[in-house]
């Protein structure tokens, strides 16, 4: 019989999908990695279980403890799924910008969620980081910390890069990822460019406003990506370069995403997408463009593909609308 032993035993091995419609007139084929296929439906299953384990290896979480974690859902779905099958309890800390329904998704896991102010800096007693980390100084609790850990950017190394230079037949030119903690690109990226002896360029999609495009930390809408701060998971001698991309950028090609190539993805695949739209504008018909679209959908139907909150932004323009009932096609 082919079956798994448990559903955290098929994280990782996610396919290749080359864009059609959107990629279409481009000399360059852009390949996306479908991270939903992941069963926690994230790129983050796999930093969730590398961290466990060697957690566990080191003796930091012991049995019947319980994990805590900031997180803005994706983490935390990949936490519990796997801390489900150990027997370990979960509380996630979620800034309040983080949709309700994924939210929702990590309660129907089992784990408990906190939320918190966004518009605070990392360093106020409310802010999310703050308040997991009073929760993890409790006996018993083990904080993963994703931003500061290396079996976040160190899963990527083992997983993500290896999967897309074998699918890929090592014709890999150029890599694209968004960038949250840094551990995709600068994991993945990092054995590219081992592999590929620095023949892979290494191409970073940032939200306009975040520290890695030279902001600030000014607030923008997409989840996931960005930061105020700079992490440790982000390795600085990786990327070639990074693109910036607005909001309204981003949320516009998620919609042409699941409009146009049938890919119902988060916003950050659409921002990821439209950074290697504008690399595919300077690339030639031996290149190879992959970007890495490191969640699904469905966690944003009230808000990218909510036509009245898209508009609430001013998205709505007919650019980005990506199609709906009231297009005059
Ligand atoms: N997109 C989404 C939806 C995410 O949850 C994350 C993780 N924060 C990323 C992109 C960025 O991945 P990384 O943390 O590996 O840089």
């Amino acid at each position: 019989m082919d079956y798994a032993e448990h559903v955290a035993d098929l994280v990782g091995s996610t396919p290749l999908v080359k864009l059609n419609a959107l990629g279409g007139g481009l000399s360059t084929p852009i390949l996306s990695k479908i991270e939903y296929f992941n069963p926690g439906g994230s790129v983050k299953d796999r930093i969730a279980l590398r961290m466990i384990e060697a957690a566990e290896e080191s003796g930091e979480l012991r049995a019947g403890g319980t994990i805590v974690e900031p997180t803005s859902g994706n983490t935390g779905v990949g936490l519990a799924m796997v801390a489900q099958r150990k027997g370990y309890r979960c509380v996630f800390v979620c800034p309040d910008k983080v949709s309700e329904d994924k939210r929702n998704v990590l309660e129907a896991y089992g784990a408990e969620v906190v939320v918190c102010p966004t518009a605070v800096p990392p360093e106020h007693a409310e802010s999310y980081y703050s308040v997991s980390d009073r929760l993890a100084e409790q006996e018993g609790y083990w904080k993963p910390n994703q931003y500061n850990n290396s079996a976040n950017p160190e899963s990527h190394y083992n997983t993500t890069g290896p999967e897309i230079w074998e699918q890929t037949e090592g014709r890999i030119t150029h890599f694209v990822a968004g960038i949250g903690t840094g551990g995709t690109i600068s994991g993945a990226g990092r054995y590219l460019k081992d592999v590929s002896d620095g023949r892979v360029r290494i191409v970073g999609a940032d939200p306009e406003g975040s520290v890695y495009s030279g902001g600030k930390g000014r607030p923008y809408l997409v989840e996931g990506v960005g930061e105020d701060f700079w992490p440790t998971t982000y390795d600085h001698d990786i990327c070639d370069e990074i693109i910036a991309v607005s909001d309204a950028d981003s949320f516009g090609m998620t919609r042409q995403l699941a409009h146009e190539e049938a890919l119902l993805v988060g916003g950050s695949c659409g921002m990821a997408v439209a950074a290697a739209l504008r690399l595919a504008e300077r690339t030639g018909p031996d290149d190879v463009i992959v970007v890495l679209l490191p969640d699904g959908g469905r966690g944003y139907l009230t808000k990218v593909f909510n036509d009245s909150w898209m508009a609430s932004y001013g998205f709505l323009s007919p650019d980005h609308s990506g199609g709906s009932v009231g297009d005059v096609l």
